[in-house]
């Protein structure tokens, strides 16, 4: 799994780091998210998959 985030589209919601915080967090000045490790365990992609499900701003892209 190879996850890609498109910033300008990130709402600052924080739904994916609620749902997956080992591999999203949010940049302390204005919340856009960052990715912690683009390429996550197996035993996360579940958390991962449901991160870019909830996003609001559907800025979460898997491969
Ligand atoms: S859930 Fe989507 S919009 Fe919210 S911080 Fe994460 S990537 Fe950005």
């Amino acid at each position: 799994m190879q996850i890609t985030v498109d910033t300008d589209k990130c709402c600052a919601a924080g739904q994916c780091v609620l749902a997956a915080p080992d591999v999203f967090d949010q940049r302390d000045e204005d919340g856009i998210v960052v990715v912690l490790n683009s390429s996550p365990p197996a035993e996360q992609h579940a958390a991962v998959r449901e991160a870019a499900q909830i996003c609001p701003a559907a800025a979460i892209t898997l491969s």
